[in-house]
């Protein structure tokens, strides 16, 4: 009966773990599910300033901002 009882609780441990260690949300992706999020910040190569993903521009597996890919 107790050994049932720890086989549950550790399954249901590894759910939880496997969900990242949240309860799953409907209708939105994990941000863990993706690297690197289109808003995430990542650091200028040339001049680190900030820029997100989406306005970074990547040159040779690099990021630069706007200015600095000219
Ligand atoms: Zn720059």
């Amino acid at each position: 009966m107790i050994l049932k009882l720890i086989i549950f609780a550790v399954a249901g441990l590894f759910i939880y773990k496997f969900l990242g260690g949240k309860l799953p949300t409907l209708g939105r992706k994990s941000p863990h599910e993706k690297k690197l999020d289109e808003d995430t910040l990542v650091e200028c190569e040339k001049c680190g300033t900030y820029v997100t993903v989406k306005e970074s521009i990547i040159i040779n597996g690099k990021y630069y901002c706007d200015e600095c890919a000219d």
